[in-house]
């Protein structure tokens, strides 16, 4: 362990035992290096046992936060990875793929703007192309915006319109795309959100997504099963990762994850053991269309 990372990670501890942040604000879509402290994505903890050994996966905002700590844990079980980003994300895409190589697979990078259809379908047909097959997707890239002003009335449509597409038809259009390479075995995990539960008025757009990943992931999971491939949701809670300070006020920082039973906002890392074990053809093979909760002791039932 690096002493740089050393200091983020006790202060990433100090910061969640205290059960909050520095204020703090970034411009969307945010990067981790703008963060105080620095998330810990499991660099110096996820130690790999040959569960994900020869597979292949793309996860989509691969580059930062959740998706990148699946992506290290993932590495580290001995699968290759292809991660998906907004090309603003360039920085924080080479550093998951650093981790990866460190961990001796592969990292292919496929940056796009799923909002965009054709772009959304050519990142899969990329991905595919140079991990040589796919055997799991982690449809887990989304967006939000908090509203100051609460409420229905001051949802504007261009802020509908990017949500709606990047977090239920970009959903689609990669999964579309992945399921005729998806072979007897493989996995589809969708990234839903304790919003889909337990909405929070600020975020009605959102939530209403992360409801309706859990409705798809329930019907792909039909869809799929008689072909072996298995369909599953984590819904995460509050998540200390670039998406918080980039679409909430600075002010909300400081509280941030403190209303959970457990009393603190979560770290990517503790994400990513869900993830590992709902991909695994041996340790979940019997596991679709479920809901896994990783939420601090927030109810997904
Ligand atoms: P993050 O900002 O690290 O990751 C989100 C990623 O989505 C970004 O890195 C970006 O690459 C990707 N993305 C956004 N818009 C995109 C677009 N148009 N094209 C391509 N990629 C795009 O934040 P995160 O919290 O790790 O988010 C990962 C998932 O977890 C999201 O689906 C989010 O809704 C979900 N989630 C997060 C929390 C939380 O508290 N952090 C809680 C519940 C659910
Ligand atoms: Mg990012």
């Amino acid at each position: 362990m690096t002493d740089h990372q050393k200091v983020d990670r006790d202060a990433a501890a100090m910061v969640n035992d205290q059960g909050g942040f520095p204020e703090q604000e970034q411009q969307p879509p945010g990067l981790t290096d703008d963060m105080t402290p620095v998330p810990d994505h499991g660099e110096t903890s996820w130690v790999g046992h040959d569960r994900l050994q020869g597979l292949r996966a793309l996860i989509t905002g691969g580059d930062s936060g959740i998706g990148r700590a699946v992506a290290i844990a993932y590495a580290r079980e001995g699968c290759d990875v292809a991660i998906n980003y907004l090309p603003d994300e360039q920085a924080d895409a080479e550093e998951t793929q650093r981790w990866v190589e460190e961990a001796g697979r592969k990292c292919v990078l496929v940056p796009a703007d799923l909002t965009d259809e054709d772009a959304a379908r050519g990142m899969v047909h990329d991905a595919v192309g140079q991990l040589g097959g796919l055997d799991i997707l982690v449809n887990n890239a989304g967006f939000q915006w908090a509203r100051r002003e609460e409420g229905l009335a001051s949802v504007r449509t261009d802020e509908m319109d990017r949500v709606f597409k990047t977090n239920l038809y970009a959903l689609l259009w990669v999964t579309q795309e992945a399921m005729p390479h998806l072979q007897r075995g493989a996995s589809i995990i969708n990234v839903s959100s304790i919003q889909a539960y337990d909405p929070s008025v600020s975020l009605i757009d959102y939530a209403s997504t992360k409801a309706a990943i859990n409705n798809i992931t329930v019907n792909l999971a039909a869809e799929l099963g008689p072909k072996g491939v298995r369909v599953n949701a984590v819904a995460p809670g509050p998540i200390w990762t670039p998406l918080q300070p980039a679409t909430k006020g600075a002010d909300s920082m400081p509280g941030f994850g403190g209303d959970t039973p457990l009393g603190r906002a979560g770290q990517p890392a503790e994400l990513a053991g869900a993830f590992v074990f709902l991909a695994s053809p041996r340790e979940a093979s019997y596991v679709s269309s479920t809901v896994v909760g990783v939420t601090g002791g927030r109810p997904v039932f």
